[in-house]
């Protein structure tokens, strides 16, 4: 065997290779097997209501650092409103396939259905410790809850903090907080302030106690959706209000999180994303943030409604300070989750998310997804492909009236990100193509008669987790979700 010497080019091409396998912080590497991954999931947070995507009033100097070390994903989307939201991030489906068309009620008998596969169970089977850490909303039923959908632990109230019930024999409305499937205490309103306190705690606990393996954190915050109740030391400290104390604080719970990571020299195995579940309550006036300059907010699919501000930092293997356009959201997660875990996604049951890792290791700037799908309930409201999104249906905005008659809506959202111009009449064969997208989706998943839709899970004696106190006759009745 003969050895050919090394030329000089070639000496000094193994020498880099060397010096950048050694120093990995300097050129993003291919991903390391079973990174930790953690989700952090705000509610109710609008597109302009922290730092990098353009707040001021508030200060977000975590969220600031984690996009300049990270990147920043401009056309990232949710859903309108809280239980579908998190139902497409844990499933990667877009509610209507799974049957989960909006928001559930203490005590409701629907849920995630258990035979739906979450982000936790397809991890979990790959080796990694789980926790949900906050507001689950899929379901309060016994079935529905953390616990039974892939998560080792929980520690939260499950569904959002404006539907607290008085118990029974007392007036003072309460909100339960679990730990696993357990009511440990309930909460009157005065004590949320202290919920991102002691989320927080939880959440570092859990990644000291599972630094040695592989895990998933899946952190969704009760902040910053109202009633708002931020911590002691954050009240009167921003500049907008008791809202923007609130998103402070729920940044400084960011920095604790990435503080945890630096210190345990967790930072090059964990991919952190941060996310909101909708956009901002408008109708809330200065409890709710702001989406601007995106049209509409929470409830809507314009896309204030929908599009939420995202940043996903993994150093060494996420370029810093980098933004891409590319459309994405979360329904994209689990899909992605998995492939970095080791895992290979069965083809069925059929999903609607694509693996982001090229677009997060900047691989690509494209997005894996031909288009994204708005829909409402369980109707489809509108379908974006690269810049063009037409809207097939009027898009009510909570508090203003539907402007628009059913005909089709064209807008380019790379020229006009606040939807204003209406360009159909100029684009027919761009409003063909799209229509063709849409009608293909509709017939599957959406509409009266789809025909791959998965049943939601239902429990025939449904209770809330604690004894109601009784309503009193003049009291309004919660309303009952509509069904499809
Ligand atoms: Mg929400």
């Amino acid at each position: 065997m003969t050895h050919t010497p090394l030329t000089p080019f070639a000496m000094k091409r193994l020498l880099l290779s060397v010096l950048l396998g050694l120093l990995p912080g300097l050129a993003p590497a291919a991903a390391p097997a079973k990174p930790n991954i953690v989700v952090i999931f705000i509610d109710d947070l609008g597109y302009a209501d922290i730092g990098p995507f353009g707040a001021t009033k508030q200060k977000t100097p975590h969220l600031d650092r984690m996009a300049r070390e990270g990147l920043k994903l401009t056309s990232f989307y949710a859903a309108p409103v809280c239980s579908v939201s998190r139902a497409q991030l844990l499933t990667g489906c877009y509610g209507p396939r799974i049957s989960v068309p909006g928001v559930y009620f203490p005590g409701q008998a629907e849920g995630l259905n258990p035979s739906e596969h979450t982000i936790a169970e397809r991890l979990r089977e790959q080796g990694y410790a789980t926790a949900c850490i906050g507001k689950w909303h899929l379901g309060d039923q016994a079935p529905f809850l953390p616990t039974k959908q892939g998560f080792d632990r929980y520690f939260g109230i499950p569904y959002s903090n404006d539907m607290a019930q008085p118990a029974r024999g007392t007036t003072e409305p309460v909100s339960p907080l679990l730990r696993d499937d357990q009511v440990a205490e309930l909460l009157t309103n005065p004590q949320q302030s202290r919920l991102v306190e002691r989320y927080t705690a939880e959440a570092t606990r859990f990644i000291r106690d599972n630094k040695d393996q592989p895990f998933f954190l899946y952190f969704p915050h009760s902040a910053v959706h109202t009633p708002i109740w931020p911590g002691e030391a954050f009240r009167g400290k921003s500049a907008n209000g008791r809202f923007g104390d609130w998103v402070e604080e729920m940044d400084w719970s960011v920095g604790q999180v990435l503080n945890t990571l630096r210190d345990l020299q967790l930072d090059e195995k964990t991919l952190v994303l941060f996310t909101s579940d909708n956009g901002p309550w408008l109708v809330k006036g200065t409890d709710g943030g702001s989406a601007l300059p995106l049209r509409g907010g929470k409830g809507s699919t314009w896309e204030g409604g929908v599009r939420v501000p995202t940043l996903a930092r993994w150093p060494g293997h996420i370029k810093p300070n980098t933004t891409s356009d590319a459309v994405a959201g979360t329904i994209d997660l689990l899909p992605t989750a998995l492939a970095l875990a080791g895992g290979t996604l069965p083809a069925d049951p059929p999903l609607d998310g694509r693996d982001l890792t090229p677009l997060l290791l900047g691989q690509t700037n494209q997005s894996p997804r031909e288009a994204h799908f708005y829909f409402s309930g369980y109707t489809l409201q509108a379908v974006r492909r690269g810049p063009w999104k037409l809207a097939i249906t009027p898009q009510p905005e909570k508090g203003v009236p539907a402007p628009h008659p059913a005909q089709p809506r064209l807008y380019n959202l790379d020229q006009d990100i606040g939807e204003q111009s209406d360009l159909a009449a100029q684009h027919p064969d761009l409003v063909a193509q799209l229509q063709t997208l849409a009608q293909t989706m509709n017939a599957t998943i959406g509409g009266p008669q789809p025909t791959s839709r998965r049943p939601p899970g239902l429990v025939a004696q449904p209770h809330p987790l604690y004894p109601f106190a009784e309503a009193k006759a003049d009291q309004p009745v919660k309303p009952t979700p509509s069904k499809p």
